[in-house]
C-alpha cells in the first residue's frame, strides 16, 4: 500500500507531522498540508507579483546551451586575459610559464566545448553518449547553475534558465536503463501541490504502489533519502528547488524531475503533468 508521509524530520514543525488521523483517500497516511503561502527560501525575493507566463516556465533547451556556451566562453577569456596581464611577473618566475598558461587555458576550452558538444549530441540523439559522471550524475550538474546565472546577465529569469537545464537533464536521464521495484523507488512531492494535483499524485501512487513522501524543505527531502535509500527517485519541484535537489543528489542515484506550474505564484496551488509523471514513474519500475 502506498503511502505519503511529511519529511521524518527528527523534530518537525506541528504542522508539517504527518498525520494518521487525517482523513484519507486511499488509506496511507495524509500530511496534514496548510493552505496558506510559505515561501521557500529559494523564493526569498518574490515581490507578490504574478510570475511571468502564470508561473509556466516550459521552454526548449537552447536556453541551457546557449548560457552554457556564453559561461564556458566568459570563463576561458576571463582566463587568458588573467594570464595575460600577469605574464611579465611570470616569466620573472619561469620564461616558459605563460606560454604553459594559455596552452593549459585553450586545452580546458577545447574539452569544455567538445564535453557541451557530447552532451548536445546525447540530447538530440536520446543516447547516452557520455558515462554518468561525465553526464547527468557529475558535470552536467555543476553546469547548471552556471547556465541561470549568465542567463540573468542577460536579463532572462532564471527559472526559464533552470527549466532548460531540467529538460536536457532529464533527457539524459532517461537515455540509462535502471529498472527498481516499486518497493525500492520513492516519489519526492513539495508542499506546494494544489488539492487536484495532489490527488492525482495519490492516483498514481497507489496504481503503482511506490512510496510517496511530502519533502517540505529541501533538507528534509535528503533526510528522507538517507533514511529509505531507495534506488530511484521521481522528485517534484518547481524549477529553482529542482536545480538545488538535483545538485545535490542526482549524483549519487537515479532522479528524474518533473517541474510545476505555479498560477498563483510561488509555493502554493502549484499544478503538475500528471502523464509525465506516470510515464517517468514507469520508466522507472520493472
Ligand atoms: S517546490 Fe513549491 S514550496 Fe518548494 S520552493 Fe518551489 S514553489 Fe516553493
Amino acid at each position: 500500500m502506498p503511502n505519503i508521509a511529511d519529511s521524518p524530520a527528527s523534530t518537525p514543525p506541528a504542522d508539517e507531522i504527518a498525520s494518521p488521523a487525517s482523513p484519507s483517500r486511499h488509506g496511507g497516511l495524509l500530511v496534514k498540508i496548510e493552505t496558506d503561502r510559505r515561501l521557500g527560501h529559494e523564493w526569498d525575493e518574490w515581490n507578490g507579483q504574478p510570475l511571468a507566463n502564470g508561473g509556466d516556465f516550459r521552454t526548449t533547451a537552447g536556453k541551457f546551451f546557449l548560457f552554457t556556451a556564453v559561461g564556458l566562453t566568459a570563463i576561458v577569456v576571463a582566463s587568458a586575459a588573467g594570464i595575460f596581464l600577469l605574464a611579465p611577473r611570470l616569466a620573472q618566475l619561469a620564461e616558459w610559464l605563460p606560454r604553459a598558461l594559455y596552452l593549459t587555458d585553450a586545452g580546458l576550452a577545447l574539452a569544455g566545448f567538445t564535453w557541451l558538444a557530447l552532451i548536445g549530441a546525447s540530447y538530440a540523439t536520446n543516447r547516452a553518449l557520455l558515462p554518468g559522471r561525465f553526464a547527468e550524475r557529475g558535470l552536467l550538474l555543476k553546469t547548471l547553475r552556471l547556465a541561470s546565472r549568465v542567463g540573468e546577465m542577460f536579463g532572462v529569469q532564471r527559472d526559464w534558465t533552470d527549466n532548460a537545464a531540467i529538460a536536457v537533464y532529464n533527457r539524459l536521464a532517461w537515455a540509462r536503463e535502471w529498472r527498481v521495484r516499486a518497493n525500492e523507488m520513492l516519489i519526492l512531492i513539495p508542499r506546494c501541490l494544489s488539492r487536484t494535483a495532489l490527488d492525482g499524485v495519490m492516483d498514481i501512487a497507489k496504481r503503482y504502489d511506490v512510496a510517496t513522501f511530502v519533502a517540505t524543505r529541501g533538507a528534509y527531502a535528503r533526510q528522507v533519502i538517507r533514511e529509505r535509500r531507495p534506488k530511484a527517485v521521481v522528485a517534484v519541484a518547481c524549477e529553482r528547488d529542482m536545480v538545488s535537489g538535483l545538485h545535490d543528489v542526482a549524483g549519487r542515484l537515479p532522479v528524474l524531475g518533473l517541474t510545476m506550474q505555479l498560477p498563483n505564484g510561488p509555493c502554493k496551488d502549484a499544478s503538475l503533468d500528471l502523464a509525465k509523471m506516470e510515464e517517468f514513474v514507469r520508466k522507472y519500475l520493472r
